[in-house]
This record gives C-alpha cells, structure tokens and sequence, in this order.
C-alpha cells in the first residue's frame, strides 16, 4: 500500500505502482463477486458461532475469517522522518534501493533486516553507512560478516539520527553518539529505517494466539488454533514480506477455509 514501483511481481513486465497493483487486484476480486467494505476493524469475538468482527459501523458474522491485516514497519518518529517519506525516506530497501543509484544511503538498524537491506542497496549505491545505537549488532554472523566484507558499507557505532535533514528531499541527517553526546551531520540522499515491524494484530490480542511478537501463529497451512480462522500474508510471515508471497499465501488461505466449509457442511454467509 505504501510502496512505490513494484518491480518483483510475477506478470508484470514493466514496473506497477503499488496503489495501481491493488486497485487491479480488487477488481479481479469483485469480479468474482466478492464484496469490499471500507472500513476498520475494532474488535473480534471469536468465541461465539458466527464468528463476528466489529468495524466502526457495523457487525460482521462469518462462519470463516481469513485475517490478512499486515504489518506495519516501525519507524524512528520523527517530524522530518514523516515529512521526508517517500522522499528519501523508506522502510523497503528492496522497493526502493532502485532509486539509489550512484548515490549515498544510510540504513538505522543493527538487525538482520538492516544489514540484508543495506548489502542489498550496495547493488545501487555508492555507499551506505549503517547507523546502529549499540556497538554491537543484533544481525546474525553470517550476514555480520558478509556486511564488514563490504566495501562499499560502513558502520557508525552508538549513534541515533535526531533529525533527517532536507527541505523537499533528504540531504542528510544529524545524529548523536549516545556515550559522548557529540552531535554529527552525515550527508545522504537516502535514508532506509530498518527497526523492526509490528504486525497489525492488537484487534486479535486474547482471542487468538499470538507469538511473542505479536505474529499470528498458524499450523497445518494457514489455520490458527481457532477453529474457522485463518491468516495470510505478512501478519503470520516476518521472514518473506514480499506481495508475490503475501498472495500466495492468500491463496493457500483462501483455499484452507473452502476446505473447512465444505468439510463441515457451512456455507459462506
Ligand atoms: P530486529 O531483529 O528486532 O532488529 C531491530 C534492530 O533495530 C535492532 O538492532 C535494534 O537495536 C534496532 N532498533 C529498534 N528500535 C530502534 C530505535 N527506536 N532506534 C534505533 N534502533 C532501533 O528486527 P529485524 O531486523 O526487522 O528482524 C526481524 C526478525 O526477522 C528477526 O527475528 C530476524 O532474525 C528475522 N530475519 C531473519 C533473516 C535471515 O535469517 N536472513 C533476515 C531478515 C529477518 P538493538 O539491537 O539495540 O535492540
């Protein structure tokens, strides 16, 4: 929903934009007749037969759910972050990275997520410094020692970003080493958040189980341990995160709750 050109989904030769790619997928859907509700879910009972889900205007009963709500990347909070996004400011190295080409980037992380995004930016880039708080990385040692390998990456120790600088695009950031207090600009062109996602799930919190992060666990497929409910896409799967996989997964789930209807003789409405 967020992303700009989507180059990595199957079919399309030439890059769709990500709004144009789901508009497209709606339509196919309401082809086949379903039928969309704009709205934000609240709350769901799922303890009780029909399942039910609360949005802000009414009261859906379903025999099944597929949950696909997503999840959303953590960003820093910051005005300028806000203001900048899209501008230079991104979560999705692999959406985006494109756009870097010959320039200078800066990734924030010391995660798994950072150090694979920020070697996958050196494709396009001409060099990307990792910006991470502690003076250790949290990232696996493979990719640790992929990353040092690098060239074309550097690393800044026990350092934050205060502000991502720039008026209509970015052109830099202010950072702070937290030990010494000294405060530092770093120009750049790019600057990639990679903190961690939060899967949109807090609608779910006590009526399916969750793991320690939040993620709806699933088994067998898509099946959660509520009978009926199921999930897809990146509210199960924080390794993937990619649209063609999402889809698959809805698919897989989509056919899961068919299975489940016809084996216990219940229709859809
Ligand atoms: P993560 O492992 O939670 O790492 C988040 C990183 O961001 C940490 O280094 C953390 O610093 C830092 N951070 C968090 N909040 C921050 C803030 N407000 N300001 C500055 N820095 C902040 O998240 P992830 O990298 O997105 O990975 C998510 C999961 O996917 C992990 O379990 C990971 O192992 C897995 N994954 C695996 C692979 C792989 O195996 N190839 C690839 C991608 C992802 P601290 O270290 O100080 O906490």
């Amino acid at each position: 929903m967020l992303t700009t050109e989507v180059e990595n989904f199957p079919g399309f030769q030439d890059p769709i934009l990500g709004p144009d790619l789901i508009e497209r997928m709606r339509k196919q859907a309401e082809h086949f007749g379903a039928e969309f509700v704009q709205d934000d879910t609240t709350e769901v009972d799922f303890r009780t037969r029909p399942l039910k889900v609360k949005t802000n205007n009414a009261t859906h009963e379903s025999n099944a759910v597929i949950i696909a709500a997503g999840a959303s990347a953590k960003w820093l909070g910051l005005e300028s972050e806000t203001r900048l996004r899209g501008k230079g400011v991104s979560s999705c190295a692999t959406c985006d990275g494109f756009f870097f080409r010959g320039k200078e980037t800066v990734t924030v992380g010391g995660g798994d997520v950072a150090l694979e995004d920020t070697i996958f930016l050196t494709r396009f880039v001409n060099h990307a410094t990792v910006i991470h708080r502690r003076n250790q990385l949290r990232a696996s040692k493979i990719l640790q020692e992929r990353a040092f390998k690098n060239s074309k990456i550097s690393f800044l120790w026990d350092s934050v970003v205060e502000e991502i600088l720039g008026q209509q695009k970015v052109d830099g950031i202010r950072i702070k080493n937290v030990k010494t207090g000294k405060q530092d600009v770093v120009k750049c062109d790019g600057v990639f958040v990679a903190i961690g996602h939060q899967p949109n799930t807090a609608m779910f919190q006590g009526q399916i189980e969750l793991d320690q992060k939040g993620y709806v666990v699933t088994r067998n497929g898509t099946a959660t341990n509520v009978e009926g409910v199921f999930a897809a896409g990146d509210v199960r799967d924080f390794h993937y995160r990619q649209a063609v996989t999402a889809a698959g997964d809805g698919c897989r789930a989509a056919m899961d709750a068919e299975d489940y209807l016809e084996e216990k003789g219940l229709r859809v409405h």
